[in-house]
């Protein structure tokens, strides 16, 4: 089921080929039934930020993503949420970040149907997970104060957990999270976003970047004492850390404006 995404009509040299090849990326866990029609919605928001902060994976993202390391690793049951989009943009790189920071795999969806859940898991199971938590009757806890199908969660997983890190998610969501005591470590380009608000650290950079940075941090950080990352943690403020990533934005677009940094073409005869 896992497929190759149709990148062959994308010509090699064309300037945005990497972020169209993501496109078709969803497109195809569009077509394959388990990427949700607002999730493509929900990519577009993020392109924008993504142009915003130049689309790379900007200084303050990094620290994010270190200290999130060292929370996954400190913690006592952490899970790793994964939607739709996830499942499309980093299927692989979620099971080996799961496997470095030892945390389970939970299937956990805004738009929740049953045929959605186990595409999910299969995509997982596909891409090496061995247990996907979320599937079906497994998610029969439920999160208080959400309604509907989005307040279900696994007893063995996200309800109990004391770390989720949640990819893309509600900002609702996010808020009742931390409502239960959890630390909730966001993944969001928007860092405006209720979610990257409420979130205890917010990692304010593209899904396809964190993740793989999150593995190389992973392998450094997994070799480290636990008093050594309990004090990295200690001198982390996310309040501080998401003003940071205002600032390089504003500083970012404040030279572009100072510059000639439009496309000049000839000019006509
Ligand atoms: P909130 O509910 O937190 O207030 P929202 O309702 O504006 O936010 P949602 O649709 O709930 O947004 O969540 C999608 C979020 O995911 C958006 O903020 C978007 O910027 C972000 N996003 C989309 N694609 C990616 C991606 N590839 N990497 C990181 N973030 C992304
Ligand atoms: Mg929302």
């Amino acid at each position: 089921m896992v497929k190759e995404h149709n990148e062959s009509w994308i010509p090699f040299n064309h300037p945005r080929r990497e972020s169209l090849i993501i496109r078709e990326m969803l497109v195809d866990g569009f077509k394959a039934g388990y990427v949700a029609t607002q999730g493509l919605i929900a990519h577009g928001r993020g392109e924008c930020f993504d142009y915003l902060i130049g689309e790379v994976s900007i200084p303050p993202a990094l620290t994010a993503e270190r200290i999130a390391v060292a929370v996954l690793l400190t913690a006592k049951h952490p899970v790793i949420s994964v939607n739709g989009n996830t499942a499309a943009l980093v299927p692989r790189q979620i099971v080996k970040l799961a496997g470095l920071v030892n945390a389970r795999i939970e299937v956990n969806l805004f738009y929740r149907t049953r045929e959605r859940e186990e595409l999910i898991a299969k995509v997982l199971r596909d891409n090496g997970a061995e247990e996907v938590l979320g599937v079906g009757d497994d998610a029969s806890c439920v999160i208080p104060e959400l309604f509907s199908e989005r307040r279900r969660a696994s007893c063995r997983g996200i309800y109990v957990a004391d770390v989720v890190l949640v990819p893309l998610e509600d900002g609702d969501r996010t808020e009742a999270l931390r409502r239960m005591g959890k630390t909730v470590i966001a993944i969001d380009l928007n860092p405006l976003s209720r979610t990257s608000r409420a979130a205890s650290i917010t990692i304010v950079d593209n899904v396809v970047r964190a993740i793989p940075n999150m593995i190389k941090f992973a392998e450094e950080l997994r070799n480290w004492s636990r008093d050594e990352l309990v004090n990295m943690v200690r001198g982390f403020n996310n309040d501080e850390n998401l003003r940071s990533v205002l600032r390089y934005i504003v500083d970012r677009l404040n030279k572009l404006a100072n510059e000639d940094f439009l496309i000049e073409f000839p000019k006509q005869q």
